[in-house]
């Protein structure tokens, strides 16, 4: 629920994601405690936008963006089904057509495989519905070719940018909006920190 001087708004309200909020952004001021998000929860959810799942419970939601294949993933899988944990890993059109058997063996295995758009553009710089609707189904018209499977309607936005028009565009697609609580910042692959 969002209030605002005690009242809870109606779910019409305009413009409550913040104008700045184009690049998701977190920030962790109290430890163990979730994180704060450039946009709360509450108002992410009116367009079925999420970075946290239901913060009583202990679970942790693992969540891949898969821009390229770099040798890793099919370890990753292997883990994952070793510890019997599905994952999500949200993928680009590249990803698909250079590694098309990970690509069913993710879907094979029972992970949510999402959609990271087909190009990996800046989207929030996408007002345009038909464009904005052009890289989802593309790619997921790639995925199910691949898979003989339709894509789960799960949408991350590349680089975490957005504007609060692509999460209702999104919505109007039928999808979920994923961001995240925590990003490990692997893709620096020559700044990682040992094994230990
Ligand atoms: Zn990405």
């Amino acid at each position: 629920m969002l209030y605002l001087q005690g009242k809870s708004l109606p779910a019409a309200a305009p413009a409550v994601i913040p104008a700045s909020a184009d690049n998701w952004g977190l920030s962790f001021p109290n430890e163990g405690q979730s994180p704060v998000g450039n946009a709360s929860a509450e108002d992410l959810a009116r367009y079925n936008a999420w970075f946290l799942g239901d913060t009583s419970e202990k679970v942790i939601y693992l969540t891949f963006d898969c821009g390229y294949e770099n040798g890793y993933t099919e370890q990753i899988l292997d883990a994952l089904k070793k510890h019997n944990a599905p994952a999500a890993f949200f993928v680009v059109g590249n990803m698909i057509e250079t590694a098309p058997d990970i690509i069913r063996r993710m879907a094979e295995e029972g992970h949510i495989v999402g959609n990271h758009t087909f190009h990996h553009p800046d989207m929030s710089a996408i007002s345009d519905q038909a464009a904005f609707q052009k890289e989802l189904d593309s790619l997921a018209d790639l995925y199910q070719e691949t898979t003989g499977k339709a894509l789960p309607h799960f949408y991350r936005p590349p680089q975490g940018k957005y504007s609060e028009e692509n999460l209702k565009q999104a919505q109007a697609l039928g999808y979920k909006t994923v961001f995240w609580s925590l990003a490990y910042v692997d893709w620096y692959v020559d700044n990682q920190p040992t094994a230990e």
